[in-house]
């Protein structure tokens, strides 16, 4: 694999040494049509989801599904794949976890591009082994996956759990925005998080980072400079404008994401996740596991949401090419200066008044209708 500029990794044949077996084209979910083996489809349905575990949910970026269901495969002796973070190599990577303790890595999302190294032969030695696979990642990833096991080791010991992609930003943005930090904190970056519901809750999506000297920096989405690059569409990998993989196509048993739309009788500001299962395997994962509740939901309030569940298409942004220009040219700080400003004071007030005012709405109309509903009953009987 080779990196371009920012840091996105292609396949790069070395011709001198390929023996043109065709094992990679074979495996590629990109030049083949999805997967069918496995699980049988089913028409997707919907549900909302909660970790019981408070801590679980507070690290978590939505409602913790996935740490709950991975901690359930994993005791019952199946092996996990999930992304964790290192802060060493500044990057974001796929690991195996056979283990509880081991998964607490894999809490909350990385919006970066995992490296998957190994993982998808590690993951096929697993189940050639007879030992059961839950594969999560992103939905080209999972398809990946799905391929692997399917040429290479049997679809019927893996699982597949996949996030609703917005896309993946670039990592080298990422670490430029890191030094930046580190530089105006005058220390190292020792804990990071992308999306933290500490202090604003979930609806705040603050990020949040912790330097070696003591010093922490919080800021919302709407003051932070990655997520701005990252929300505003500057430094998405190519195939993310365009993804085949979410546009309804899924091949994982699974689909989770933000459950942004919930009713307020659903949404307390913890988080919470939309769970769509896609086949008898999906629901088993979420049915059986007891460390979680679940409660079906509309699927087309949920699709009104999350843009990410029914098409694969985002509008590529002018600003993108002069974005990654300057940031190459004249480095970041300029680049940060022109294009990745938080939005003004007045803006940030005006949309938080909003979002409280709807929400208010929201629950005075649902207490209304519970109202006029039970008076109602009351009349008929
Ligand atoms: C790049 C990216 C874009 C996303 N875009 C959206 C979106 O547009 N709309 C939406 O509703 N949700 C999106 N999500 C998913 C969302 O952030 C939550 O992960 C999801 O709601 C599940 O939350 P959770 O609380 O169950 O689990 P969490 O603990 O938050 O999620 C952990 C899961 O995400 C996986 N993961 C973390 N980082 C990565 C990564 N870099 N690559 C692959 N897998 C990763 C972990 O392995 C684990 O399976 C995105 C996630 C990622 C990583
Ligand atoms: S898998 Fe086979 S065809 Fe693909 S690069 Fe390697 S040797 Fe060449
Ligand atoms: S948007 Fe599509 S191509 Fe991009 S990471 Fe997500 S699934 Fe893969």
């Amino acid at each position: 694999m080779q990196p371009d500029v920012l840091g996105f990794e292609y396949p790069h044949i070395d011709e001198r040494i390929c023996t043109h077996c065709g094992l990679c084209t074979v495996a590629c979910p990109v030049l083949n049509a999805p997967d069918e083996h496995g699980s049988p489809r089913e028409e997707p349905q919907a549900l909302a989801a909660w970790a019981n575990d408070a801590l679980l949910r507070q690290e978590s970026s939505s409602g913790g599904v996935f740490g709950a269901i991975a901690a359930d495969f994993v005791a019952k002796g199946g092996v996990a794949a999930g992304v964790r973070l290192n802060l060493d190599q500044r990057r974001a990577e796929h690991y195996l976890s056979t283990t509880v303790v081991d998964l607490t890595y894999s809490r909350g999302s990385k919006y970066i591009q995992s490296h998957p190294g190994t993982i998808y032969n590690d993951a096929c030695t697993y189940l050639r082994m007879g030992r059961q696979v839950l594969f999560s990642g992103t939905p080209c990833q999972v398809a990946g996956m799905r391929r692997m096991a399917a040429q290479y080791a049997g679809a019927d010991l893996l699982s597949t759990v996949e996030v609703i992609c917005h896309g993946v930003p670039s990592e080298v943005v990422w670490q430029n925005y890191l030094a930046s930090l580190e530089t105006r904190y005058g220390s190292k970056v020792m804990d990071y998080r992308f999306r933290s519901k500490f202090p604003e809750g979930w609806h705040g999506y603050d990020t949040m980072a912790r330097f070696t000297n003591g010093r922490e920096y919080v800021r919302n989405h709407r003051q932070d400079a990655f997520n701005a690059a990252f929300l505003r569409d500057y430094c998405l990998r190519r195939s993310c404008y365009d993804c085949e993989f979410c546009s309804g196509n899924s091949v994982a048993d699974l689909t989770l994401g933000d459950f942004w739309g919930a009713s307020p009788s659903l949404d307390d500001d913890k988080g919470v996740s939309i769970a769509v299962v896609r086949t008898a395997r999906g629901r088993e994962l979420l049915e059986q596991c007891g460390r979680l509740r679940h409660t079906v939901v509309s699927l087309s309030v949920a699709q009104a949401g999350n843009p990410r569940l029914t098409t694969g298409h985002i509008a590529v942004p002018a600003q993108r090419e002069t974005f990654q220009r300057v940031l190459l040219e004249e480095g970041y700080e300029a680049a940060a200066k022109r294009y990745l400003r938080p939005v003004p004071l007045g803006r940030r007030i005006a949309s938080r008044a909003y979002r409280l005012g709807s929400r208010v709405a929201t629950q005075v109309c649902h207490w209304l209708k519970t109202a006029f509903s039970s008076n109602k009953r009351g009349r008929v009987r």
